[in-house]
């Protein structure tokens, strides 16, 4: 089994980042498998300088050991653009010369991320003169998958989503290509994340179909929320800020937090320690599907 953790370095590592570090690498190491560790950089203005290095040390501190060598995104172009030819080559992609608003104007409905993309350049980019982005078109059909921790999941990616972008006008690939080809060169198996990636699940599960590859087991885990019930994130305050002080009870916590029975007397211990509690322990049936506020903060 392989599993990853994927961290997009926009900011330090806060306390649902590490519910999803520990998620992912328990449940693949604690049966034996390779964790793998990728540095999602791939959007440069998004990019936070400093912070993937501080969530990297911060993550050997704690603990986590890693298989291979760290992967950047921002370092594989030249691989992004071979797996967009590869699908090229299959006629399922069109140039888009839509912008944001074209598309809000037109778009039959909303999406959850959006507009659903209408189809407008199917046929050729309406204005092929400028800069254009490349999508990629979706059948009207249901995809479905069952999640080890959300249940059962169907989306219908033409009707919910629409063609979507693998590479953008302003010249960057998409997540949703970027994170699927990386996946697939990496042989990741078991794919352990927050459930804010439920949506984009059934868009990566066709891209593994259109290229001909069997997709990985996906368990998308509860999403920390704060107290104004969004996704937790560092406005939340400092306490959800994973630091090398607060590293070992954070740790802790993020262990209740995915269902696990540590004990109150290891709350203090070193993060080593917690980490080896959880290896020995760890049951992934535990977890529970519900996103929850996080109350330590
Ligand atoms: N980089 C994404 C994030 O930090 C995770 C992507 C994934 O696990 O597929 O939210």
């Amino acid at each position: 089994m392989i599993g990853r953790f994927a961290p997009s370095p926009t900011g330090p590592l806060h306390f649902g980042s590490l519910v999803a570090a520990l998620g992912s690498y328990l449940a693949v190491r604690s049966v034996g498998g390779k964790w793998l560790l990728r540095v999602e950089d791939l959007d440069p203005p998004r990019v936070v300088p400093g912070a993937a290095d501080e969530i990297l040390n911060l993550l050997d501190y704690l603990g986590f050991a890693w298989d291979g060598d760290i992967v950047w995104q921002s370092q594989r172009y030249d691989y992004y653009h071979e797996m967009l030819s590869e699908l090229d080559r299959s006629g399922w992609l069109f140039r888009c010369s839509c912008s944001r608003r074209e598309i809000l104007a037109s778009a039959p409905h909303s999406g959850e991320e959006g507009p659903v993309y209408p189809g407008t350049c199917r046929r050729g980019p309406v204005k092929p003169e400028g800069q254009t982005a490349i999508r990629i078109r979706v059948p009207d059909e249901i995809v479905a998958f069952c999640d080890g921790i959300q249940g059962g999941q169907k989306q219908n990616l033409e009707r919910e989503v629409g063609d979507f972008v693998l590479y953008r006008a302003d010249g960057q690939f998409a997540y949703q290509l970027a994170v699927v080809a990386d996946d697939i060169a990496a042989g990741v198996t078991q794919v352990v994340r927050g459930a804010d990636l439920l949506f984009s699940t059934p868009r990566q599960i066709f891209l593994y179909r259109c290229f001909g590859r069997v997709s990985p087991d996906y368990y998308h885990l509860p999403l920390a929320l704060g107290a104004s019930r969004e996704k937790l994130s560092k406005r939340d305050g400092p306490k959800v800020v994973v630091t090398k002080n607060n590293g070992g009870a954070l740790m802790w916590e993020a262990l209740k937090y995915l269902g696990q029975d540590p004990p109150l007397a290891l709350r203090g211990a070193p993060p080593g320690d917690i980490l080896g509690w959880g290896l020995r322990y760890f049951c992934l049936a535990n977890i529970p599907a519900d996103n929850m506020i996080v109350d330590f903060c």
